[in-house]
């Protein structure tokens, strides 16, 4: 710490040892979340902008810890990466997920695709490609409605990043760039890239009030061009979704229809969009 005021100096020690404590105490917590059933996950719909139905959900990890009440994704992930429990805690919910989604279908909940978030860890990780392919054996899903989300630094900082897209499209799964546009990676990787989806980072939308349009233009037509699927992420308000449908984006997510939701409220949700 600096040399300070005596109260101030009081105050930063004392906030950094709260801080520590907490650290540590989230670090001996989530070892044991996954055995313990703690983490539990949410759908948010992924809505088609022409038709206004929901046509997919993404799947996001929430964590209810009995001493920490729920802690968010932004605390907890970094850790479960750091401490490598993301590798377990990512098959548990491609399992998940997968069954959630053969579950759906079996009761006429058809979606098109449900997209997990899929962390570089995970997609660095030898046996990626091999879990994920006994899951869809073991669950008996089509792979065309599975998803896998990876950020483009994903793809910039795994080094075989190519193969391993090439051996998941060989898998049926789709793949979508999330954040798109917050990465540093250069375009010219995209078109060798075979996806399916890019999804425009919500601080682009939440831009579009002010001077974002250009970008988020460019990002559309771009994609458009490359038969890709563009998603716009995070609309909240009805002049965010007539601009994006105006300028011919697909589809979109966002509070403006429903946060993330219990898995059994996916349902009623779908229904409702489609019988409206
Ligand atoms: P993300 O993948 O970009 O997920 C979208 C985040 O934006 C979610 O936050 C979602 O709840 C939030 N969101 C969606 N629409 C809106 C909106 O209209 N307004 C606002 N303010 N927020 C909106 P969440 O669930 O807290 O997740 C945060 C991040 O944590 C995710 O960002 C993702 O990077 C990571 N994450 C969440 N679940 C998983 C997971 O299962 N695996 C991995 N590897 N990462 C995950
Ligand atoms: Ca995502
Ligand atoms: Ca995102
Ligand atoms: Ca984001």
């Amino acid at each position: 710490a600096k040399k300070q005021g005596g109260n101030t100096y009081c105050f930063n020690t004392h906030d950094q040892n709260n801080e520590m404590e907490r650290y540590y105490q989230i670090e001996q917590e989530i070892k044991l979340a996954l055995q313990q059933r703690q983490f539990s996950i949410v759908y948010q719909p992924l809505i088609n902008l022409d038709s206004n139905q929901i046509i997919g959900a993404e799947a996001l990890l929430r964590w209810e810890n009995p001493k920490l009440g729920s802690v968010a994704p932004s605390e907890f992930i970094p850790l479960l990466e750091e401490l490598g429990l993301i590798i377990p805690v990512g098959d548990w919910i491609l399992k998940s997920v997968c069954k959630q989604l053969k579950t759906w279908q079996d009761n006429e909940i058809f979606l098109q695709k449900v997209s997990v978030n899929v962390s570089p860890i995970q997609f660095r990780n030898e046996h990626f490609v091999t879990d994920l392919k006994q899951v869809l054996e073991e669950t008996q899903l089509d792979p065309q409605f599975l998803e896998l989300e990876i950020t483009e630094g994903t793809i910039i900082n795994a080094g075989s990043a190519m193969n391993i897209l090439t051996e998941l499209k060989d898998l049926g799964v789709k793949i979508s760039i999330d954040d798109f546009g917050t990465g540093y990676s250069s375009l010219s990787y995209l078109k060798k890239l075979s996806i399916d989806t890019l999804k425009i980072d919500k601080s682009f939308i939440d831009d579009l009030d002010s001077d974002g349009e250009i970008i988020v233009n460019t990002i559309i037509n771009m994609g458009r061009n490359l038969k890709y699927t563009v998603l716009a992420e995070g609309i909240e308000n009805r002049e965010q979704l007539h601009y994006l449908k105006h300028q011919d984006c697909h589809e979109g997510q966002g509070y403006y229809w429903s946060k993330p939701v219990e898995v059994d409220d996916i349902p009623k949700l779908y229904h409702h969009s489609i019988n409206s």
